[in-house]
């Protein structure tokens, strides 16, 4: 699938592409970022594709002769719904992007064309042109692999007739001898199958082969299985029992499949520009080449004087697009704006400007982004203040906002301040420990901390053994 590098701009010329209105001789800080790019490899091979092909068709006549799958019913033509979310856990607006579609010249090498005409999508010397949707994780995908907060959903109701699970999930390129991956194989009632690659191992539905799912019901987590370098979901899909016939499931002027005939409920647009996430930090984001686990650097308790890094992630951020910063009081009050235009075309993108040093202005500030050609806004709280905020917490889970006393979800590895000796939680996952007054409490990578049966008045009392 991909490998990716970044393409850094330089602070000085980005300072002089965008215009800041910054607070006179305020110091300004340093911009950077770009492109998070993806370089395909092949996702699978022709042999792996015949390989499938020859399991599934026997799968389905299998599941005939049980009388679990019928004949194919065109009445019930299917229409996917997307098949990836964010699992509960997650509070960006968006963590996915698209990279490749399907080739739709099957000439080689590098002759490409996807549904729209353009070449969002790649072909190999070996005659392979791509086949499916490849939808990516970003950013940090490794460490939400790790968490498995992008989670693959089935696109229609069908019946599994095949999944394979248990191989490595960390695939970082082409892998030699070409090694399998995880997938799960769904077939529709109009006999059309859709294939679900790359998946994390061990994260597979407890659905078996013969079992039927649901539109929208989970498969697995998306991962970087077999011939992969990087978090991502491979979604082909065929029409036919005998799969001979390969499906683009994004209609259009240059789908040679299935001409301007989509198969989607509602198709989403050849690119559609959305924020996936913004984030305060104590310095920019670091990403190691993978499947090292990326350094966020985010952070949202600042005491006074020290640097504040504010960064802005992206899907299909298109050329020219403006994006407008704000960083806001706690009264209210805008501290200060600036504007960004895009230099360039990017399927994955981000940005960010660091350092900051705030007003000795103590509560609770707002970064806000406004994607200025769509209209997307969000807006993220952060504490700023030498006395960090008292937090207490009520019974419920951890990623309940209403169970922290400020309404807000403290994130993974973050240092929160409790005003009195708590007791937590009995729940399996966590040991139980004790915070005294002004202790921290910290949340490892995965771990889920669940506070149960308990008010706040009778915690002194509950010593733990
Ligand atoms: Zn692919």
């Amino acid at each position: 699938m991909h490998t990716h590098f970044f393409r850094l701009f330089s602070g000085i010329s980005f300072l002089l592409l965008n215009a800041m209105s910054a607070i006179p001789g305020f110091a300004q800080p340093v911009a950077g970022g770009g492109a998070f790019t993806f370089e395909p490899v092949q996702c699978v091979t022709e042999k792996q594709s015949l390989a499938i092909r020859e399991d599934l068709v026997a799968s389905m006549k299998w599941l005939k002769t049980k009388g679990v799958i019928g004949d194919i019913n065109m009445l019930s033509e299917v229409k996917f719904e997307w098949p990836v979310r964010l699992s509960s856990q997650s509070k960006d607006p968006s963590l996915y992007g698209i990279s490749n579609f399907v080739d739709n010249d099957f000439t080689f090498p590098n002759k490409l064309k996807d549904y729209n005409c353009g070449t969002r999508t790649y072909d190999q010397a070996s005659g392979y042109n791509h086949r499916g949707i490849d939808i990516f994780s970003w950013p940090f995908q490794q460490i939400r692999q790790e968490q498995g907060i992008v989670q693959v959903v089935a696109a229609a109701d069908g019946v599994v007739i095949q999944k394979i699970d248990g191989n490595p999930d960390k695939s970082c390129a082409f892998c030699p001898g070409a090694c399998s991956w995880n997938a799960v194989y769904v077939r529709h009632a109009d006999g059309s199958v859709a294939w679900y690659g790359h998946l994390k191992s061990g994260s597979l539905t407890s659905k078996q082969v013969g079992n039927s799912v649901v539109t929208g019901e989970y498969l697995g987590v998306m991962g970087s299985s077999g011939n992969s370098t990087g978090p991502h979901l491979h979604f082909e899909v065929w029409t036919d029992d005998n799969l001979t016939k390969l499906v683009d499931p994004f209609g259009g002027p240059c789908n040679a499949l299935n001409g301007n005939t989509s198969w989607w409920k509602n198709q989403r647009p050849y690119r559609r520009s959305a924020i996936n996430k913004i984030m305060t930090g104590s310095a920019p984001p670091v990403f190691p080449a993978c499947p090292g686990l990326e350094t966020p650097n985010e952070k949202n308790v600042f005491a006074f004087g020290d640097p504040l890094c504010v960064t802005n992630f992206y899907q299909d951020q298109l050329s020219g697009h403006q994006a407008k910063m704000e960083l806001i009081q706690p009264n209210g009050v805008v501290w200060n704006t600036w504007f960004h235009n895009s230099p360039n075309t990017y399927s994955s993108s981000y940005w960010y400007w660091n350092p900051w040093f705030l007003p000795n202005v103590a509560g609770y500030w707002k970064y806000r982004l406004t994607y200025v050609v769509t209209g997307q806004t969000v807006t993220h709280t952060f504490y700023h203040g030498n006395t960090p905020p008292v937090v207490t917490l009520k019974p419920g889970n951890w990623n309940d906002p209403s169970v922290w006393s400020d309404g807000l979800v403290p994130d993974i590895n973050k240092a929160l301040f409790v005003c009195h000796p708590v007791t937590l939680s009995e729940d399996r996952f966590i040991q139980s420990l004790v915070v005294n007054e002004g202790g921290q409490v910290i949340v490892e990578n995965g771990k889920k901390l669940q506070v149960t049966n308990m008010v706040l008045e009778k915690m002194h009392q509950r010593v733990l053994d």
